[in-house]
């Protein structure tokens, strides 16, 4: 049995794109996913074109409930988990003056709460088999902060404590936990966003472009990989230089 992966949020975006890296690199993936579409069969599909197994488990990285129940059946399928990458996520981005209460809670909900769920859920596994990778996709933002993103920088700065305190909780049954802050990376998450705002981002980046999935993806690779090991607990950036 080859090493397993599980990415939260994998069937487009980033996630996708780390799902198809760590296949290409002959890890099993166990993909979750909360909307069954085409996007889905697609990544499923490409994945298993790279000759590895995909097993894909539905569920919401916010409710407890549904954290343990992927867990458990990706235990029954694959027999453990090796790498995680927490990576669902979700924008509603407002002025705090106008952002509403369930939009301040539903970020945090989905970013941050769901992170401890999954991660609360895998831990045992992992600290059993005494070996393991977690590694959480935080933000530029959640260092820098943002205006009109309180509720999602407050969560991205709360997985970068979350990584930090757990890192040290779990270093001596050698689990590596990190998080990677992607700066601005064109996905569906950034689609939003106007041709010219978007062109002007990129001016202010010292790369001068937006981000690929590709560029996040392959640190992830390398955190979940053998060349990382003696790294944990550490924020890596891929924001073109934007925080220096
Ligand atoms: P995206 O294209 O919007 O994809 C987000 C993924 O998360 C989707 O597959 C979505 O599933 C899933 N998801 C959302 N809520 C979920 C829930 N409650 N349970 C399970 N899955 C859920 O976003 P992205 O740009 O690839 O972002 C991926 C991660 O990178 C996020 O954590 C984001 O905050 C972070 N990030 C992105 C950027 C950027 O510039 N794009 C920058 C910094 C950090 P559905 O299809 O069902 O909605």
């Amino acid at each position: 049995m080859g090493n397993v992966a599980f990415i939260t949020g994998a069937t487009r975006g980033i996630g996708r794109q780390i799902a198809i890296t760590l296949a290409k690199n002959g890890f099993d993936i166990a993909l979750n996913y909360r909307t069954e579409n085409e996007d889905l069969l697609n990544t499923k599909k490409e994945i298993e074109n790279e000759n590895v197994k995909c097993f894909a488990v539905q569920g919401d990285v916010s409710n407890f409930e549904s954290a343990e129940n992927m867990v458990n059946k990706i235990i029954e399928e694959f027999g453990k988990i090796d790498v995680l990458v927490n990576n669902a996520g979700i924008t509603k981005d407002m002025l705090l003056m106008r952002m509403k209460k369930e939009d301040f809670e539903s970020v945090i909900d989905v970013n941050l709460v769901g992170t401890f769920n999954i991660t609360k859920n895998v831990i045992p596994f992992m600290m059993k088999q005494r070996s393991g990778r977690i590694i959480n996709i935080s933000s530029v933002v959640g260092v820098s902060g943002n205006a009109g993103q309180t509720n999602y920088s407050a969560s991205k700065a709360g997985i970068i404590g979350f990584t930090k305190s757990l890192a040290k909780e779990v270093g001596s049954r050698n689990i590596l936990v990190n998080a990677v802050a992607p700066g601005f990376i064109e996905t569906q998450m950034t689609d939003v966003l106007k041709d010219e705002v978007k062109e002007e981002i990129a001016k202010q980046i010292p790369l001068k472009r937006m981000g690929t999935t590709q560029d996040v993806a392959n640190v992830v690779k390398f955190l979940a990989s053998e060349d990382s090991s003696y790294i944990t607990g550490q924020v890596i950036n891929v924001d073109g230089g934007m925080l220096t």
